[in-house]
């Protein structure tokens, strides 16, 4: 029997995006498979709340906007807009889509927080912590860079990013060294608060027992379970919510990021005058469709929480795996990432066919692969070659005919066949197996294909009229079916087809069970066609754009490990430079550049030199000082001037120039 619907109340959450960047197709991998099981559910007659929303706070967002030169509100606000439009664009359908910096989540948090405190789980420790003496500042989280204390690979101050993946505590990582200023860091005490999570250990061991949802995120639950360690929930930041009672303290993002789901839902019910406390105080089916690299935080120390402030924990937590790109691991900086507006909408790609690919690539928990040839077949075979032509080869035969749908009885045959169907279809979402149902859906179309073709009504209609009716009813009846099957996944063209069918009401709130009731006579029109065949030649310009960006991402990549790479050298090769002190007789700026200015050195001989060091020096200033030059350099021209020489300087923001200690004869070699 199928889980749903059920009489508790249904809120289906999806993990927060992060707003510091575009959306791509790994952020996708959650969302969309969230939206269709919201609106699997809704064909199940089930009513379901569905929030979420930006995350807001956390040392990168901080980070990244000093960077740029912007507060961390107007950098939110950015990508909170960007989010919101893809969402729509996609018909990813949210009840409310929030931002955890808003007043709700601040006071929730709070409130939360001082539960927690109330009932012990809350102690403060002095623990010692990165410090910048240059910045003078301490350094939470993505401020400070260093060696995992685990597994000696380099990570950042809250998380092993690029080797074992373990959360880092304060004070954990080695090496530490300012992301500001790039100094070593050192370490200072200062007090800090604990959640006492290792408290919850049999409460988390009982729970992840009934704990719906994937192997994947259970599994790896159980195991971490049995360890548990306090968490430090503080961190010195401006940008967060405040810390009740400490004005220099905000809470770890971790703490206020999920907690958003509770205060999304309560603007949601402030909005609608829903009642948000049936779902997170009372006995409710809470689900969280998240991806596989927060399951810690779903499944351990979320649900302790909640446990800890006397509110419902999850029902069920669904984590997809992982994203490649052409086999490849998915990684923005190397260039294997599709971004969804530039890469796909921005050209014309219906969002149906992006969300079929990703609910039935592969197993919602098993790593997915984009690559535009798959996308290419997967919609030129299934989508119209199946799907789409057997909609509109029924349609079009039964309308050029008969013009309306026949009168008649649909077969207990072809009835049957799309009760099994819908059953495989309920199980296959009930267990979150996304490539199960639509597999099973387009096993349907291709059984209606298989049917159609099989009974040969082109011939038939000349033979016996009546019986090539009543194969188009059965068809016609399959198509129905698909339709009402189909709209979870293909929302867009699902209601066109509805339309098209000159079906009554709306497919969206049209049920599964629907699909069984036979289909009414009635006029039927011509039909459109709903998917058209994507030619190798979009397929070849979508693959040279990913081509293009893979190979300036190696090129820059080669070019910084280049530059990192020195190796040693004998005295003899550092011979071959011809270093020389020269004195600056003139300078002037070069037309058109801002960057560079044109000297003349003179060396012992006078040289023409090409610097770029306008940016920090007046021409004025340097005329009469004395520098160092690489004489022997090869002669180049920039900006159209010819450079015999080099200027050296210290690689730092606003070039320095290297000068001798007391003046010297020009043309002094170096040594
Ligand atoms: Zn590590
Ligand atoms: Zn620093």
């Amino acid at each position: 029997m199928s889980n749903f619907p059920s009489d508790k109340p249904v809120l289906v959450t999806c993990g927060l995006p992060y707003a510091n960047g575009k959306c791509h197709i790994g952020h996708l991998r959650t969302y969309v498979p969230g939206d269709i099981f919201v609106r699997s559910l809704k064909k199940q007659g089930q009513e379901v709340t569905f929030v979420c929303g930006s995350d807001a706070h956390g040392t990168p967002i901080v980070v990244n906007a000093e960077e740029l030169k912007i507060t961390p509100t107007d950098l939110v606000n950015k990508y909170h807009k960007h989010f919101d439009s893809i969402f729509k664009a996609m018909e990813v359908e949210f009840s409310i889509f929030g931002n955890t910096d808003s007043p709700t989540n601040h006071s929730r948090t709070e409130s939360i927080v001082n539960a927690l405190i109330d009932r012990g789980y809350v102690y403060p420790q002095v623990i010692r912590l990165a410090y910048c003496p240059h910045d003078e500042r301490f350094l939470p989280d993505r401020y400070v860079e260093g060696i995992c204390p685990y597994c000696g690979k380099p990570a950042r101050g809250d998380e092993c990013d690029q080797g074992c993946g373990k959360h880092l505590e304060p004070g954990e990582i080695k090496n530490a060294k300012c992301r500001i200023c790039g100094n070593p860091a050192q370490y200072r005490e200062q007090e800090h608060f604990f959640f006492k999570l290792s408290s919850f250990g049999n409460f988390l061991s009982d729970y992840l027992k009934t704990l719906g949802g994937t192997a994947n995120a259970i599994n790896y639950a159980k195991i971490w379970a049995k360890e548990l360690k306090d968490w430090c929930i503080t961190r010195n930041l401006e940008w967060g919510v405040r810390f009740p009672g400490h004005d220099d303290l905000v809470v770890y993002v971790w703490v206020d990021a999920p907690i958003g789901y509770i205060s999304f839902t309560e603007e949601w019910a402030n909005n609608t005058g829903g009642d948000w406390e049936k779902y997170w105080r009372g006995d409710s089916r809470i689900i969280h469709f998240i991806g596989e690299d927060i399951t810690y935080h779903h499944c351990i120390f979320w649900p302790a929480m909640l446990k800890g402030a006397g509110y419902t924990p999850p029902w069920a937590v669904v984590a997809s795996g992982m994203l490649k790109i052409d086999d490849k691991k998915f990684s923005k900086s190397r260039g294997y990432v599709v971004w969804v507006d530039e890469d796909y909408l921005d050209h014309g790609f219906h969002p149906d066919l992006l969300r079929y690919y990703i609910a039935n690539y592969t197993s919602h928990t098993k790593e997915l692969n984009f690559s535009w040839k798959v996308f290419q077949d997967k919609v030129n075979n299934e989508l119209v070659g199946a799907l789409g032509n057997f909609l509109h080869r029924t349609q079009h035969f039964t309308h050029k005919n008969f013009g309306n749908i026949p009168d008649g009885r649909v077969d207990q045959e072809i009835l049957d066949k799309i009760k099994a169907t819908l059953e495989t279809v309920i199980l296959a979402f009930d267990e979150y197996e996304f490539k199960k149902a639509t597999d099973a859906m387009m096993e349907l179309a291709q059984y209606g294909n298989a049917y159609f073709q099989s009974f040969e009504p082109w011939a038939l209609i000349k033979k016996d009229k009546d019986a090539c009716a009543r194969v188009l009813l059965n068809c016609l009846q399959i198509g129905k079916a698909l339709i009402l099957l189909f709209e979870p996944i293909l929302p867009g063209n699902m209601e066109k087809a509805w339309k098209q069918l000159g079906l009554p009401g709306d497919v969206h709130t049209a049920r599964f069970e629907d699909a069984l009731i036979e289909i009414p006579a009635g006029e039927l029109r011509v039909p459109e066609i709903l998917f058209t065949k994507i030619e190798d030649k979009k397929i070849k310009e979508m693959e040279a754009i990913l081509d293009k960006r893979t190979k300036i991402a190696l090129s820059k990549e080669k070019k910084h490990e280049a530059k990192e790479r020195k190796t040693e050298i004998t005295y003899e090769e550092f011979q071959e430079l011809d270093i020389r002190i020269g004195k600056i007789i003139s300078a002037e700026n070069i037309k058109g550049s801002d960057k560079l200015l044109k000297l003349e050195v003179d060396i012992g001989e006078k040289r023409q030199i090409v610097a770029g060091i306008a940016q920090s020096h007046n021409a004025s200033e340097l005329v009469g000082k004395q520098v160092v030059v690489i004489a022997n350099m090869k002669p180049a021209k920039l900006f159209g001037v010819e450079s015999r020489g080099m200027v050296l300087a210290a690689d730092v923001e606003g070039a320095v120039l290297l000068m001798p200690e007391k003046e010297v004869k020009e043309g002094t070699r170096v040594r």
